[in-house]
């Protein structure tokens, strides 16, 4: 293949279809954190092929718990769930990519660790409910306000020239 050829090729390929991109908010959770999985959920999310944005390890405090787990306050596990998520630092990231949402849903796995498939990550990673490793948005309305929350000077926005190998 001469160079100009090369070139050619290389200019004609069309740019990708970025239409569908969204945010999500992903968090490994104190026991992730403690058992050194941080780089495997990185892993996963980079291989598919996702775009990291934001990447952070904070120990969160209640309040900011307790407002990202608002809409759960009533439930009676919500107590445990806050001591849990301030147990410990957490590592929180922002990812982009398409339908990243509901798929970083699917690659985390269910939420009940027992009922996630192998190959998702709690389904290979953990056993009970109440130590499931990680988090992730379940819609792209609670994604904004969680990278709001957790990331308030914004996360970064910047252009992968490897897109057009991952978006057709
Ligand atoms: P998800 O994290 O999959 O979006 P939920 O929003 O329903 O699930 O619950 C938030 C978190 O609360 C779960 O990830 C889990 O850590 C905890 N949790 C949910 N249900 C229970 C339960 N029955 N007992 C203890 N902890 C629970």
């Amino acid at each position: 293949l001469s160079t100009a050829s090369l070139n050619q090729a290389q200019l004609s390929f069309p740019p990708p279809n970025m239409s569908q991109t969204e945010r999500t908010y992903i968090m490994v959770k104190p026991d992730g954190v403690e058992r050194g999985l941080v780089g495997e959920i990185i892993k996963r999310f980079e291989a598919k092929g996702y775009q990291l944005c934001a990447l952070e390890l904070m120990q969160p405090s209640k309040d900011l718990l307790e407002q990202h787990y608002r809409d759960l306050a009533s439930k009676p596990f919500f107590p445990k769930l806050v001591a849990y998520m301030s147990s410990g630092p957490v590592v929180g990231m922002v990812w982009q990519g398409k339908e990243v949402v509901k798929t970083g849903r699917k690659m985390l796995g269910a939420t009940n660790p027992l009922e996630s498939a192998p190959g998702t990550i709690r389904g290979d990673f953990c056993v009970d409910v109440g130590q499931n490793l990680c988090h992730g948005s379940d819609s792209v309305e609670s994604a904004e306000r969680e990278i709001a929350l957790w990331f308030p000077r914004g996360a970064a926005s910047w252009t992968r020239r490897f897109d057009s190998f991952i978006y057709e």
